[in-house]
């Protein structure tokens, strides 16, 4: 393809992240992120590897996306900051976008693409939301660009039917589309990418993305063939504030005994996952650190954790019938020597042997088994922006 200018974009409900790459060669060439959009103590990160700058800002006024979107924008093109001279040299903007009915691969944002996305605000309202948002301002501010959107589902539709469809009334799926979905396609199909090239042969492997939200994909062959994530986000292993999968029927039974429903999906979403078990925190580091000190419920929140992603390796296990590689990723994957360490061990009886040194420290992306390993397992940091801009890219020469 010819040389492209592809600027990929994460949107969080209060946050947002850049990455500007020169494609097909996958050069970053400035990068940029803001949290707590919608307040006035939000942080600015710009960085531009070519000159070596990066700019970290605290306590900044941000009160909407289309400002985020603007600093950004202006630090992209500033004649001190830049990467690029005129925004109109961004040709592309791939959106990591989460869920619309009918689209699940890599689509243009059209009127029927975005209908699509609202159909769906009931399930994934808190991602197509911001999303919706941040597509409008850059569809203002960058009039020439196409806007295209690599749906987190698309890497599951590989998934068999058996394993997608809900013991629900059958036109339930028919009318509302409901069925397992599954998420984090982006790393999911990133892991999946460098396992690609380590191994010329056929394998099945389960990557685990643990992070703030935390899902494991079975994968033979570079394709997904199971995920922990149901319809919704709220689904599959405990996440850091989200309850993942539970009992439908609590909720018709919290509504008789009082509660709204506005106090019952708080719980389940905000007050629920680590957070909600412990009591303490929702980011694991502070679990860890509670739990050395003896506190029961951070311990207790861990364990659940761990025996989530235990129990959903041994079925994808069974599903494909053996295991050739286990990989951990995402902010606790990538981190946590503890949940690896504790993960792993529960698989000893077949044949999951982790290295300890190797565990403890390292390079980035390494493997972490033991030489007589059953099961080789790694560490490799995610990058869903590269794997975004790379879907985008195959896109638009399939489009040519
Ligand atoms: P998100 O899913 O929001 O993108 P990340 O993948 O960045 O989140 O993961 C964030 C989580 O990673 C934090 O909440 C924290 O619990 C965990 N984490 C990061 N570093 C460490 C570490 N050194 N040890 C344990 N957990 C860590």
């Amino acid at each position: 393809m010819k040389t492209t200018k592809v600027l990929v974009c994460n949107v969080g409900s209060t946050s947002l992240k850049f990455k500007l790459y020169l494609m097909p060669e996958k050069n970053l060439l400035a990068e940029g992120k803001i949290e707590r959009v919608g307040t006035e103590e939000a942080i600015y990160y710009y960085g531009n590897p070519d000159r070596n700058l990066t700019i970290y800002e605290e306590q900044q006024l941000v009160p909407d996306y289309l400002n985020g979107i603007q600093r950004f924008l202006n630090d992209l093109t500033g004649e001190e900051t830049g990467a690029i001279r005129h925004v109109e040299e961004i040709e592309v903007v791939g959106f990591k976008t989460v869920l619309a009915k009918n689209y699940y691969g890599v689509h243009e944002l059209t009127d029927e693409v975005m209908e699509g996305m609202k159909f769906y605000m009931g399930i994934a309202g808190s991602h197509n939301g911001p999303y919706m948002q941040a597509i409008e301002q850059f569809q203002k501010l960058l009039p020439s660009a196409r806007f295209i959107g690599s749906f987190e589902t698309g890497f599951h539709q590989t998934i068999p039917m058996e394993r997608r469809i809900y013991g629900l009334p059958y036109e339930w799926y028919e009318t509302y589309g409901i069925q397992r979905m599954g998420y984090h396609g982006a790393s999911h199909g990133y892991i999946a990418g460098r396992i690609d090239e380590m191994e010329p042969e056929g394998y099945r492997m389960v990557s685990c993305h643990l992070g703030g939200s935390s899902s494991l994909c079975a994968v033979e062959n570079g394709k997904s063939v199971d995920t922990s994530f149901g319809m919704s986000l709220q689904t599959g292993i405990l996440h850091a504030n989200r309850a993942g999968d539970t009992d439908t029927s609590l909720v018709p039974f919290l509504l008789s005994a009082g509660m709204s429903l506005e106090e019952i999906n708080e719980g389940l979403v905000k007050r629920g996952g680590l957070y909600g078990i412990s009591g303490v925190s929702n980011d694991l580091r502070d679990l860890e650190q509670a739990a050395k000190e003896g506190n029961e419920r951070a311990e207790l929140a861990i364990s659940v954790f761990v025996t989530n992603i235990v129990r959903t390796i041994g079925s994808f296990w069974a599903e494909m019938g053996g295991l050739e590689y286990l990989v951990f990723t995402g902010g606790i994957g990538e981190n946590s020597v503890m949940i690896r360490e504790r993960v792993c061990e529960r698989l000893k009886h077949l044949g999951v042997c982790l290295d300890r040194q190797k565990n403890l420290s390292g390079e980035k992306e390494r493997e972490i088994s033991a030489q007589d390993s059953a099961v080789k397992i790694l560490v490799i940091p995610t990058n869903e922006e590269i794997e975004v801009a790379r879907r985008v890219c195959r896109y638009l020469e399939r489009r040519k």
